[in-house]
């Protein structure tokens, strides 16, 4: 059987009491299994990892975003699995002029990249995109922002509600 030393336990063990590794000198990892679980289940550790799952999420998680006119009521809202490459994608299409929202696009053109500003709105599971992608835009248009997809919710039963219920109100 062949042994390996444990460096954080300091126990000898045989070599299927490590996880492989392929980075290691031997092909296994310098930690035992128990040591790795050990470590892996800290409250620490499991923090860290958290924090780390979430900054990442906020770069290139699933979302709500909104590409903004400055200084104006003018808004684009969308939803996108990878926040980081969507931005991307809009502005690419932007500078080739082949975006397809045409009022987006012709402001483009008038203004210029650095009018708009491209901001995460939320964080939201894959799941509820469409749906809060939906009643970001609804919020927007009662907000009176000019959003240039609107269009998208325009046969939204959803919409339809809350419009009514608001000519209700008044
Ligand atoms: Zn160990």
């Amino acid at each position: 059987m062949v042994m390996k030393y444990c460096t954080r336990c300091q126990l000898t063990k045989a070599t299927n009491e490590f996880y492989k590794w392929k980075y290691g000198k031997d092909g296994f990892a310098d930690w035992c299994k128990s040591c790795k679980k050990d470590h892996c289940s800290a409250p620490e550790y499991l923090a860290k990892q958290r924090k780390h799952k979430k900054k990442w999420r906020k770069v290139n998680g699933s979302g709500i975003y909104s590409i903004s006119l400055k200084g104006t009521d003018k808004v684009y809202v969308g939803k996108s699995k990878s926040l980081k490459e969507r931005k991307g994608a809009h502005f690419g299409t932007l500078k080739r002029n082949i975006h397809h929202n045409l009022d987006l696009q012709n402001d483009y053109n008038d203004y210029g990249k650095s009018a708009f500003v491209f901001e995460v709105l939320e964080q939201v599971e894959l799941s509820k995109l469409d749906e809060k992608e939906v009643e970001c835009i609804v919020k927007y248009i009662l907000e009176g922002k000019d959003v240039y997809n609107k269009k998208l919710v325009l046969d939204a039963k959803y919409l339809r509600k809350l419009l009514d219920d608001q000519k209700r109100i008044k």
